[in-house]
């Protein structure tokens, strides 16, 4: 049996539908797992959907709502939805606690930065000034804007056999705070953190950028959702 992966929905409340980009959920597929979608819907709890997954893919969407970090909202901040916040922050708290492997993809790594009790710049450019690189691209998302410098030790590192990588960039937040068993993994030449994973878990690992917009030119970036499928079916 394939590992079936969990894989959460962004909303869009002007038209309110749930929605995900086809890249998260055909690079499981081609990673050799069954990606099971997650709709953004009230009343739907993570206690009755944490059992049905072997493994939980937390994807991008909009800023995370800063009560939920303790923080009010920065004057630059975006769009919150925080039923979204909510549902992904409980989903990803029962995963770790339940040792399902966790890939987070840009709000993601976010999400699970904050439910392990980590805070988020709101606006990097407001916080680095003319320092930040650029991390809102204008470029399509298969080609890297910026380089990320992997830490030597870490699960990132493995999975990509290289301390540097190229990478596409369209958050214009970032972690702050590391929460809990986190450590940062990667970070840009701004000193951006741009991944993270858990010391205490068998996987649980996020990156600020988005793979599932480069596989199609980027192989390689394939590998994050082959380690996760892979991790998956270990964990089932
Ligand atoms: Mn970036």
């Amino acid at each position: 049996m394939k590992p079936v992966i969990g894989v959460t929905c962004d909303y869009d409340l002007n038209e309110n539908r749930s929605q995900v980009f086809s890249g998260y959920y055909e690079s499981i597929i081609r990673a050799g797992g069954i990606p099971l979608l997650v709709p953004c819907a009230e009343g739907l709890s993570p206690e009755d959907l944490i059992g049905r997954f072997d493994g939980l893919l937390l994807t991008g969407g909009q800023d995370i709502d800063p009560y939920l970090y303790g923080e009010e909202p920065h004057q630059d901040i975006g769009s919150v939805y925080p039923a979204r916040d909510r549902l992904e922050i409980g989903l990803c708290k029962m995963a770790a606690e339940a040792g399902i492997p966790v890939l987070g993809i840009c709000k993601g790594l976010q999400v699970m930065n904050v439910a392990m009790g980590g805070t988020l710049i709101q606006d990097i450019r407001s916080a680095l000034g003319g320092k930040a690189l650029c991390h809102s691209q204008k470029a399509p998302g298969f080609i890297g804007m910026h380089d990320v410098h992997i830490s030597e030790g870490s699960k990132l590192r493995s999975i990509f056999n290289s301390d540097k990588l190229r990478v596409n960039s369209f958050h214009h937040q970032a972690i702050k705070e590391v929460g809990g068993p986190l450590v940062i993994t990667a970070g840009a030449g701004d000193g951006v953190p741009e991944a993270a994973e858990s010391t205490s878990h068998r996987f649980f690992v996020g990156v600020q950028w988005h793979p599932e917009r480069m596989v199609s030119k980027a192989p390689e970036m394939l590998k994050l959702f082959e380690a996760l499928v892979r991790e998956a079916g270990g964990h089932r």
